[in-house]
């Protein structure tokens, strides 16, 4: 035998998200507004221009120009990543050295924890307390006892859906002493965002998702925010064309139609607001749940020992939703989804009495 798996390789699994047709999608968060027929053709029209033959611009230069300028942010502090997946991986695995310890949070995006693992740092877990909140000096000791050299997290929370405000994140900043990755993945549905500051700190990285607010799951897009010597650093370590042609120019198209993106996240935040309310008033008449966490993002969590038989009734109904140990999770919909998810929600917690 020529090669044998390290124990590491060996004992992971792909990725699978749920499998299968469902009308309903309310699993991976994303945004129930496909792209417009006029500017899909838009895309077209420009993507048919390109050539194909060449390499793609290394630095995605006019989709970070689209980018920064949506968000008020200088060029020179961000950087493309092919997914913020991507520049997670980057970052954990090229500003860290081997042994050197990471801190993490529980519950928060397993994602962190697993490049942890992956690169083979030292996973600290936070646990959170158990209504999910922070307190702030509370992880900061965390952080500095355990002699940090990176924290991670996300910022609203993915899952629990709660955040901490910018002026306990300012805080966190100012008293520990490792880099701090600072994922605003969730950040458009919530107004604590840190993007302003990022020329401040030289331990700061922000990162944001083009999957969510932006609607673009389907193509890989991520941004990195951070000071010149971090950007410098991360363009440099990356793979050189991790983003594609076709995909920059679809950020640069997509990013220049404002009134219809800020249209569709007031819409986003509206159903989810309608969504949170509906769940809750299911929970007061019915008493069903142990929980229902207050929403700052684009989605609902629930605590629930039923958890396992809710979310097979809601498959049985197409509709995908996400369930942790103890948990679901359930991104919005568009209206008509969100008044399915509830009158479907509503039958299964009568079947249950
Ligand atoms: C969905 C999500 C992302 C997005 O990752 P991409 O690779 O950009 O799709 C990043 N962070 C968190 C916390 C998320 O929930």
């Amino acid at each position: 035998m020529a090669y044998t798996l390290t124990q590491k390789l060996a004992s992971l699994k792909p990725y699978e998200p749920i499998q299968g047709n469902y009308d309903i999608r309310l699993d991976a968060n994303e945004s129930f507004f496909n792209l417009p027929k006029s500017i899909k053709e838009e895309i077209g029209k420009e993507v048919t221009n390109l050539a194909f033959n060449r390499y793609p611009d290394p630095y995605a230069k006019n989709a970070v120009k689209a980018f920064s300028e949506f968000y008020g942010l200088n060029e020179k502090n961000v950087t493309a990543g092919n997914g913020s997946d991507e520049l997670i991986s980057v970052i954990t695995s090229c500003f860290l050295k081997s042994g050197n310890n990471v801190v993490t949070l529980s519950p928060d995006f397993s994602m962190y924890a697993f490049y942890g693992d992956l690169y083979e740092l030292n996973n600290y877990i936070y646990d959170k307390a158990d209504n999910f909140t922070v307190n702030i000096d509370d992880l900061i000791a965390y952080c500095n006892n355990n002699k940090a050299d990176m924290l991670i997290f996300s910022n609203p929370c993915n899952p629990s859906s709660l955040g901490l405000t910018k002026k306990e994140v300012i805080k966190l900043l100012n008293n520990v002493s490792c880099l701090v990755v600072l994922d605003e993945a969730y950040m458009d549905f919530w107004n604590e965002s840190l993007l302003d500051k990022t020329e401040d700190y030289d331990n700061l990285i922000i990162l944001k998702t083009c999957s969510k607010a932006l609607g673009l799951a389907g193509i890989r897009f991520g941004f990195a925010i951070a000071g010149d010597t971090i950007t410098n650093a991360l363009k440099a370590a990356k793979s050189p064309y991790n983003t594609d042609m076709i995909s920059q120019k679809i950020i640069e198209v997509v990013l220049s139609h404002k009134k219809e993106l800020s249209d569709n996240l007031k819409q986003i935040i509206l159903n989810n607001q309608e969504l949170l309310k509906g769940i809750n008033a299911l929970n007061n008449k019915y008493n069903c749940f142990e929980k229902v966490y207050d929403s700052k993002t684009n989605f609902v969590f629930i605590k629930t020992d039923k958890c396992d038989y809710i979310f097979e009734k809601f498959l049985e109904n197409s509709i995908a939703i996400r369930k942790f140990k103890g948990f679901l999770r359930i991104s919005t919909g568009s209206k008509q989804e969100n008044i399915k998810v509830l009158d479907t929600l509503e039958k299964i917690i009568k079947d249950m009495k």
